[in-house]
């Protein structure tokens, strides 16, 4: 008798592979076990076990597993279930799923390149055979398994790679091995015991033979009463209060010192140890239980600041009180380091982060105490890629900010939606889900509608304060009367300077980046293009050049123009950088900064400037939509948007809804804390629909005028859109390729097949573009329209002519 293993491989291939295995493991080998397996020419891959049998395959001979990696199954039934499912409805290779869900160490292969790591010691723990890779090491920056390999001599020795990664000898080379920790500042605050009901009289009175301490006391008063908000130690001991008496006061209990990653928790009403529920919150809470008897997925609408992230702690807490897992999915890393801190105070150990910017190390960990149920790992908080955990016992998953698009993973394959894939996760598990959100997707009030999901709401924000006012800027007007100064309407600089005034802050939302969106010359209209991309250029105006955002092409900006040599170049539209200039004019006494993909470009960017602005080091910050996801700061007071129109002309059919919710949550950062806040909405489309659903906060009224658009047009949720996005070099073979398939689709579809278009950017990277949709009404057998498209680029592959056109599918689009 012959014995073999099914083994998905880490590759976009479309089916599995057969490979024989020793009688002797037959008994022990199990499903989702890792194995050794040798592929193509010379390589060997990691590839997982779905399941055993002892039939041949019937079309090749069945080469042998090399080596089993796992002793345990590091991949559960479960996951294979939902892999599965994520391939065939996205359309993509169970391989290609598999590669997204395992940390990179998991998957080994001989061509993967290893780095050693410098701070290395423990040399005399090693065994012979390891030391000689450490040898090897020595001499190289970086080196492939498969040489290491060569030096030990022998066959198996994937265990062996692993084990060094383990010991931290090594690294995967593309690894970035930088950590960021949010710097520490110290804070000083009165007791609590001296702040509350002790006259400041009294204080002067028990410090009257302290002089010094004394004086402290009254410079911290005065400071607090000038800032009104937390005092640095380092702003105390710049008036000439020295450490030594700070030390005493605390010392004598009327000083506290903390530092900031407390401050989030401990100033703010000591979230910390325990919080109570406001009323509404607490309505909420209930009727979200009572409904998760009734269904399995329920949606929070709740306005910002109602304090969705309260609610959903208290769901938490008894889910992982029945001894259940819970994942809290968010849009966006960035947002993690803020939730972390709340949660891990409430919740203490049995929080986990996972999401890509960790290294593979840590990855792996957060993988192997979700695989065994391990405390640590109760809560998992990650971005999409954590639906991949080792989940066995999964109560709750909690999709925060739900409408979010950065839920759907662009490239490479699986280009699954996070939200959905959560869904059918939770059924797997008959786990419950709570998606959330002050503006939820049209996709997901339709479903409510349909009494697929259940709804409950939350109309308040928490501690009574009031949604921030909306005022409407009509630039036509402005700038026709000369009200405008740059891009700001006198209303707009008015409210600002109130502000800041008072010490308080703003955000400037700008949708795009750099100085302007282009060059013009004046006398010949020669705009200069990306010479890779149809796409014309972006000025940067600090780094003097011009920049394709598609490509990254840069080239030094012109002193003439390229066509006909005259020196007038004029800038056209405007970006954040302007502003940013603009701003540092108009209020030369405050501090400036600008949140764009151009500033927060390394690797902790972004969490560094919310940390500065979130400690009041930043007055004004100027940014794009990464301002509108769910941060939270106390102090800002003014949001103003410059230019809303950008957002309603986006060539999308979901560009309407997406300009509702970027404005609602962007004018939901203003006044989230104790003061109403103001929103400043400048537009040439007053009259617009959208524009006036968000001043009144009317999520519904743009819900009921989207529908029927997307009912007339053919779109989401009426029907299921596919999206083909075909690619090459050669234009002409592009076109006949893209109206080959097209054709073939629209004769065998029987549904609305669109296109082949040419997108409004039609060339990047040198790479032409065509896209084909295919719309399929909700009444019809979805997956079968999916076998039926899949044949057809089978057989489209099949062309020779056509082979090296790359076609991408979106299924959702
Ligand atoms: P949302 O997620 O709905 O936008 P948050 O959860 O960020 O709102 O809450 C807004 C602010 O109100 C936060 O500072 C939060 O700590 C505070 N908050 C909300 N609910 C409570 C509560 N029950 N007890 C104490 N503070 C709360
Ligand atoms: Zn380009
Ligand atoms: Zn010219």
């Amino acid at each position: 008798m012959r014995y073999f293993v099914e083994v998905v491989l880490p590759l976009a291939v479309p089916k599995n592979f057969t490979y024989e295995i020793h009688s002797d493991n037959f008994e022990t080998i199990t499903t989702g076990m890792r194995v050794a397996v040798p592929f193509g020419k010379n390589r060997i891959y990691t590839g997982l076990v779905l399941n055993k049998h002892t039939n041949p395959p019937l079309l090749y001979e069945a080469k042998p597993v090399e080596q089993i990696l796992d002793e345990v199954s590091v991949v559960n039934p479960l996951q294979i279930k939902h892999w599965q499912w994520i391939a065939s409805y996205y359309m993509c290779s169970l391989g290609e799923v598999l590669k997204s869900a395992l940390p990179a160490t998991y998957l080994l292969e001989s061509e993967t390149n290893l780095r050693f790591l410098e701070d290395f010691t423990k040399t005399d723990q090693l065994t012979d055979e390891e030391y000689l890779v450490y040898e090897a090491l020595q001499l190289h920056s970086s080196i492939s398994v498969k040489d290491l390999a060569k030096i030990i001599n022998r066959k198996n020795y994937l265990p062996l790679m692993q084990r060094l990664i383990d010991i931290k000898m090594v690294v995967l080379f593309e690894e970035v091995l930088e950590t960021y920790k949010p710097k520490e500042v110290a804070y000083i605050k009165l007791t609590e015991s001296k702040s509350e009901g002790l006259e400041l009289n009294n204080l002067l009175e028990e410090l009257s033979n302290a002089k010094k301490q004394k004086e402290a006391v009254l410079i911290y008063f005065q400071l607090l009463a000038q800032q009104k908000r937390p005092l640095k130690q380092k702003e105390l001991t710049d008036k000439g209060i020295t450490s030594a008496t700070i030390t005493a006061l605390i010392k004598k209990d009327i000083f506290e010192k903390y530092s900031l990653v407390e401050d989030r928790v401990n100033y703010n009403k000591k979230l910390g140890a325990a919080f109570e529920l406001s009323e509404h919150q607490q309505q909420a809470f209930t009727k979200i239980k009572e409904k998760h008897n009734q269904k399995s997925v329920v949606l929070l609408h709740g306005i910002t600041a109602s304090g969705k992230t309260e609610v959903y702690m208290k769901l938490i807490e008894e889910h992982v009180g029945q001894g259940k897992q819970v994942l809290y999915l968010l849009p966006e890393i960035a947002l993690t380091t803020q939730l972390v801190t709340r949660l891990t105070a409430y919740f203490g150990n049995s929080v986990s982060v996972f999401h890509s910017k960790f290294n593979n190390n840590e990855r792996t960990e957060v993988w192997k105490n979700v695989l065994t149920n391990n405390s640590k790992a109760q809560i998992v908080i990650g971005v999409r890629s954590a639906l991949f955990l080792p989940f066995s016992n999964l109560g709750l998953i909690v999709v925060d900010e739900e409408h979010e698009q950065t839920y759907k993973q662009q490239d490479p394959a699986p280009r699954y939606h996070a939200r959905d894939a959560a869904v059918v996760l939770a059924n797997l598990h008959k786990a419950k889900v709570l998606l959330g959100s002050a503006t939820p997707s049209l996709e997901s009030f339709y479903n409510v509608n349909k009494k697929k999901y259940e709804l409950v709401s939350l109309t308040e924000r928490y501690g009574k304060v009031h949604l921030p006012e909306i005022k409407l800027v009509d630039l036509k007007k402005a700038y026709f009367k000369k009200q405008m100064r740059g891009h700001f309407s006198e209303l707009l600089l008015e409210e600002m300077t109130m502000a800041i005034a008072e010490k308080k802050q703003v955000i400037i939302f700008q949708n795009r980046r750099g100085f302007s969106s282009y060059i013009e010359c004046i006398p010949c209209g020669h705009v200069p293009h990306c010479p890779s991309c149809d796409v014309s250029f972006t000025y940067y105006k600090y780094k003097n050049n011009l920049s394709c955002h598609y490509c990254g092409h840069t080239i030094a900006k012109p002193t003439n123009c390229h066509v006909c040599n005259s020196p007038e170049l004029n800038t056209k539209g405007f970006g954040t950088e302007q502003i940013e200039e603009e701003l540092r004019l108009l209020f030369s006494e405050s501090t400036v900064a600008r949140m764009d993909q151009d500033t927060t470009r390394g690797k902790y960017g972004f969490e560094k400037l919310i940390d500065r602005f979130k400690n009041q080091e930043i007055d004004i910050l100027i940014g794009t939509q990464m301002l509108a996801k769910g941060l939270h700061f106390d102090a800002v007071k003014v949001v103003g948007v410059l230019n809303a129109d950008n957002l309603l002309n986006l060539p999308y059919y979901k560009a309407y809804e997406r300009a509702y919710q970027m404005l609602t949550q962007v004018a939901g950062r203003a006044g989230r804390k104790e003061q109403k806040g103001t929103v400043v909405i400048q537009t040439y489309s007053v009259e617009h629909s959208i524009i006036n659903q968000v001043v009144g906060n009317k999520y519904y009224d743009m819900f009921m005028e989207q529908i029927p658009e997307r009912k007339t047009f053919k779109y989401p949720p009426f029907y299921k859109v596919i999206k083909l996005t075909l690619k090459h070099k050669d234009f002409e073979k592009l076109k006949e390729a893209s109206f080959w398939l097209y054709n073939v689709l629209k004769q065998q579809m029987n549904v609305p097949v669109l296109g082949p278009e040419e997108p409004a950017i039609n060339r990047i990277r040198n790479q032409y573009i065509r896209n084909i949709m295919i719309k399929i009404p909700n009444e019809n057998n979805l997956s079968a329209s999916k076998v039926v498209i899949s044949k057809i680029l089978l057989s489209f592959d099949a062309i020779a002519q056509y082979r090296s056109v790359r076609v991408k599918i979106e299924v959702d689009y």
